[in-house]
């Protein structure tokens, strides 16, 4: 019988994923995270939030690790961690759908002020104002990062009507977006849009990409939509570029420290909208169905789409 062992949240949520795998996989044997009575030589999968540096690495016989997120930074952070192991990120169509919604309700947030009425509203204040703001047609937005995410979201942002780019390692077409790639166009494509939507993995070269300087060289009115990782961002940079007006505002979903600290001066930035990673999440039984899938394509000795590759960091 084939071993899963999961670890995303407490004996409850637990509870839960051992419900959604038992009405769709019954034969496999899935087990806590921190089941006493489970030799670890009897894992064969693990599927993970977040695990304890040197877990992963005490497991002998794993065949694959499946994180619960698009994103394996929780995993790949951990030094012990066997690059030979297959690492398996999370994709799934509801996880585009709901980026892609979030982002056009962010994007949106950004050019209709709503921190500002937000805050207007707290006061009981009717604060009209005299500039209008700019039609869909007119505002710039670039996307970071055009993987099976971030393609998804320009094509959205595209049709709703937004002047869109996008920015990537190597190059791409796709329609009704221009496309960058590399650090040689990164200038141009940052001087050419009024908001940045991140939508990058977190890699040795994209942590610390988004500065002071690359604020300063958006159009204005200008915005940040951070819904990638929150080490993408220089907070410091951010909140200067807030505070001075530099940025006119921001969306976050994703920090340094999660959660964020209720001393963090960001949850008093002006201008900025802050949920707290939320932004795209597949229910649990579209993901239980997704690692389902993998397992069995992985015991076929197939491969699998979404792997992780070390050589490109993610
Ligand atoms: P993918 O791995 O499919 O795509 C990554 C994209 O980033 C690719 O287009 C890649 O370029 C580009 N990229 C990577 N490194 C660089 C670099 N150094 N310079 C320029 N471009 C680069 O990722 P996903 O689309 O699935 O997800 C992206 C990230 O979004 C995840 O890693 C995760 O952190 C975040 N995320 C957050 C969620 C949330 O709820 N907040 C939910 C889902 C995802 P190329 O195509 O050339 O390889």
């Amino acid at each position: 019988m084939v071993c899963l062992v999961v670890k995303a949240g407490g004996a409850k949520v637990f509870g839960r994923w051992k419900e959604a795998f038992a009405r769709i996989a019954p034969d496999l044997d899935v087990r806590e995270w921190d089941d006493p009575t489970l030799d670890s030589a009897r894992i064969d999968y693990a599927l993970v939030w977040q695990p304890e540096r040197g877990r992963l690495a005490a497991m002998p016989n794993l065949k694959a690790i499946l994180s619960v997120a698009a994103g394996v930074d929780h995993v790949t952070c951990d030094p012990t961690w066997s690059r030979a192991i297959p690492l398996i990120r999370m994709g799934d169509d509801e996880i585009r759908l709901h980026m892609a919604d979030y982002v056009i309700w962010a994007v949106t947030s950004l050019t209709r002020d709503a921190a500002r009425w937000q805050q207007a509203q707290a006061q009981a204040q009717w604060a009209r104002r005299a500039e209008f703001p700019l039609l869909s047609a007119q505002v710039h937005v670039g996307v970071m990062g055009l993987g099976s995410v971030g393609a998804y979201v320009a094509q959205k942002l595209a049709g709703w009507g937004f002047v869109v780019s996008g920015w990537t390692r190597t190059p791409h077409t796709l329609d009704g977006v221009a496309c960058y790639c590399g650090s040689d166009q990164f200038s141009t494509f940052v001087a050419q849009n009024h908001i940045l939507v991140c939508l990058l993995p977190e890699t040795p070269q994209t942590r610390g990409l988004l500065t002071y300087d690359v604020f300063s060289r958006l159009r204005q009115p200008s915005g940040l939509v951070n819904v990638a990782r929150g080490p993408l961002v220089v907070e410091a940079d951010l909140l200067r570029a807030l505070e001075d007006g530099t940025l006119r505002g921001a969306v976050l979903d994703v920090f340094d420290r999660e959660p964020l600290p209720e001393t963090s001066p960001l949850w008093h930035a002006p201008r900025t909208l802050i949920t707290p990673h939320i932004a795209s999440e597949a229910s649990r039984a579209a993901r239980a169905a997704k690692v389902v899938a993998t397992i069995a394509a992985l015991e076929r000795g197939e491969d699998v789409p979404l792997r992780y590759d070390p050589e490109r960091g993610y």
